[in-house]
């Protein structure tokens, strides 16, 4: 029967599941974000398109109106009407997503945190800012004290080689 294969199947999940894969990352990470920015640079790349067609109609009317022929050459008006939009929109959207890839990358993983990430948080995957970070200080450390961190952790592993 065709019942009996999908109970035994159950336990044990095939290598290819037909099931979506779970999210690599967890709920409040910035997948949701990805997804809306690339949301936004498309409404841009359709706006631009819709722009560039306006520009079409009204080079269209131009050319047959006997208007065109005003610029140094025949796309002088396309590259000084519609062309540089195209190609500022293009410029925007890149620098944006380049900004945001970067910041994303760097910055600190709690939510809503843009303060720049160095130390990662043992046993976690995450990367937090000093303002977040449980162990280390917001307001700096003094030499001494930091002399005084290493010196406990050396004395710790002492501790641990010799029972
Ligand atoms: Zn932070």
């Amino acid at each position: 029967m065709g019942g009996n294969v999908t109970e035994t199947t159950g336990d044990v999940p095939p290598p290819e599941s037909s099931s979506p894969p779970t999210p690599t990352f967890p709920p409040d990470n910035s997948g949701n974000r990805v997804v809306w920015l690339m949301g936004l640079i498309l409404a841009i790349l359709v706006l631009a398109l819709l722009i560039g067609f306006v520009g079409v109609l009204r080079h269209w009317f131009a050319l047959h109106t006997g208007t065109l022929h005003g610029g140094p050459d025949l796309y002088y008006n396309f590259w000084s009407g519609f062309g540089s939009d195209l190609g500022e929109a293009t410029l925007i959207s890149a620098v944006c997503v380049g900004v945001y890839t970067g910041v994303r990358k760097v910055n600190c993983h709690t939510k809503g945190c843009w303060r720049i990430g160095h130390h990662p948080l043992q046993g976690t995957p995450y990367i937090l800012c000093r303002h977040h970070h449980p162990d280390v200080p917001n307001h700096g450390a003094t030499h001494e004290h930091i002399l005084n961190q290493h010196q406990k952790f050396k004395r710790e592993k002492e501790a641990v080689k010799t029972p």
